[in-house]
């Protein structure tokens, strides 16, 4: 073909066209276009056989917006944040945001600009919170005349990956506390067993990834105080509520897990969480501008003026501050409580009818966020020819996204599901869920053989090692 450019002047001949009958570009940037119809016709298509957003309940990120947000984001799909000279509203926006959610956390901070930056999504802002930590003390060790090259950060196993991604970047040792069955969430006597003077900063979870479940922030900051004071060493909290920080001050706003107490001097959370945004957009906030160290400020002389920059980016969309600040201007405090106490009721509805199907258990009574785990009770866990993996595939033959994971290590031999109820899910939707659910445990329940994932969990649990593989 010559000249494929040519080739399809009728879009109504798009797989009437060469292009459709041919292998798709895979290795190389092919040396002739393909007629914008059929490329993004390619294109749309490769996306066609994935889980419909709104069905996939493993996700914590926004997969619903109104018509005003999605427009308002498509219509600055080209601004870069970064040129704050010439989008200088987009820079004021931002820093709207960041007041808004540093008052939502009761910063102490006063002046007309909060401390705190924009992110990608809670990954680079728990960076940003851990490297101001580890910064911090090494100022602090190098006053004292002190080593400062074992830094060590204290959280429990359950902590989500970013985390271990910081500790590796950053060279700082991850010290870990087992979430048990006894101890499902942060075991503060351990935690503080595992704190020295190397100690950076201690990450307690509003919103555990892998439970749904909150680590008792209030009691660590009260503990840690009398530690602080017998021992001197002053290990601040970084909270990540990746989830939670937008989920407690709605829901929950008399629970003191933020700026109210002493020891927390930083908060991560994701905006294209419970924030309600597309993704990426994360929010770190400091208690005070004196808790971010200065080296973290980069002032760049760059497209006509002097900005200061606080991030591991550079250019950044900024579609997802837009539709932040839309969102609290649209939602107010009440439309964010009205949409979360939604999602409260249909997780709480999903959670008692899980609970009820005689084969399942879930993990914790109440929830504390909108997201709950459950497992096959350990005496039906014994007997059955199937496993929750082989549930997750008959579920996602009706389009939903139900994970199936092991629990972190010191209680991986458990195995969960989890479901994250978001705005986007309605109790019809739930009860088509449950539904499906029920139907396909029914199926799953009259196999004649074990399937494989059965087989190999029985395998393991023989040789006592770790076959389930997610
Ligand atoms: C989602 C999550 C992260 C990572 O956040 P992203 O916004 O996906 O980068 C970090 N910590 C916790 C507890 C999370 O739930």
């Amino acid at each position: 073909m010559e000249n494929r450019n040519n080739s399809n002047k009728d879009n109504s001949l798009i797989f009437g066209s060469e292009q459709m009958r041919e292998p798709v570009a895979a290795e190389f940037i092919p040396e002739h276009g393909t007629p914008a119809p059929i490329a993004y016709q390619i294109v749309k298509d490769e996306t066609f056989p994935q889980t419909q957003p709104r069905l996939n309940l493993a996700t914590f990120v926004t997969t619903y917006m109104d018509d005003y947000g999605t427009r308002l984001m498509n219509e600055a799909v080209g601004i870069n944040y970064i040129d704050e000279t010439e989008y200088p509203r987009v820079a004021v926006m931002c820093g709207r945001c960041i007041n808004m959610v540093a008052n939502m956390w009761h910063t102490p901070e006063k002046g007309d600009w909060k401390t705190g930056a924009v992110g990608i999504g809670s990954s680079e802002a728990c960076m940003l919170g851990g490297v101001a930590a580890w910064l911090r003390w090494r100022e602090r060790r190098k006053a004292e005349g002190k080593p400062f090259d074992k830094p060590n950060l204290v959280m429990s196993t359950a902590y989500q990956v970013v985390w271990e991604k910081f500790c590796q970047l950053w060279q700082i040792e991850m010290r870990t506390v087992p979430i048990t069955h006894k101890h499902p969430t942060l075991d503060i006597e351990q935690a503080l067993k595992l704190c020295d003077e190397n100690t950076i900063c201690i990450v307690p979870i509003a919103g555990v990834t892998w439970t749904g479940m909150n680590d008792d922030i209030e009691a660590l900051d009260f503990a840690l105080d009398g530690y602080n004071a017998k021992t001197g060493y002053n290990i601040p909290i970084h909270v990540d509520a990746a989830s939670g920080g937008f989920i407690l001050p709605f829901l929950n706003p008399e629970k003191k897990w933020d700026f109210r107490l002493k020891w927390v001097l930083s908060i991560s959370t994701s905006g294209h969480k419970y924030g309600l945004v597309y993704p990426g957009l994360g929010w770190v906030v400091w208690r005070d501008k004196q808790y971010l160290p200065k080296e973290m400020n980069f002032s760049v002389n760059y497209l006509g003026a002097s900005i200061t920059q606080v991030g591991l980016n550079f250019s950044r969309p900024a579609a997802q501050i837009l539709a932040q600040y839309y969102n609290f201007l649209h939602l107010g405090v009440e439309g964010y409580r009205k949409i979360h106490s939604n999602s409260m009721a249909i997780a709480n509805y999903c959670h008692e009818a899980i609970g009820q199907i005689p084969c399942f258990q879930n993990y914790s009574k109440e929830l504390e966020n909108p997201l709950f785990i459950w497992s096959l009770k350990p005496e039906y866990d014994k007997t059955a020819k199937w496993t929750l993996f082989d549930l997750q595939d008959k579920l996602m033959q009706h389009g939903w996204m139900v994970p199936a994971y092991t629990m972190p290590k010191d209680i991986e031999d458990m195995v969960v599901m989890r479901i994250v109820v978001r705005q986007g899910m309605s109790r019809d939707m739930a009860d088509m869920l449950i539904t499906d659910i029920q139907n396909a445990v029914t199926e799953l329940e009259q196999l004649e053989f074990p399937t494989p994932s059965r087989q190999a969990a029985n395998q393991s649990k023989k040789t006592k090692g770790k076959v389930y593989t997610h």
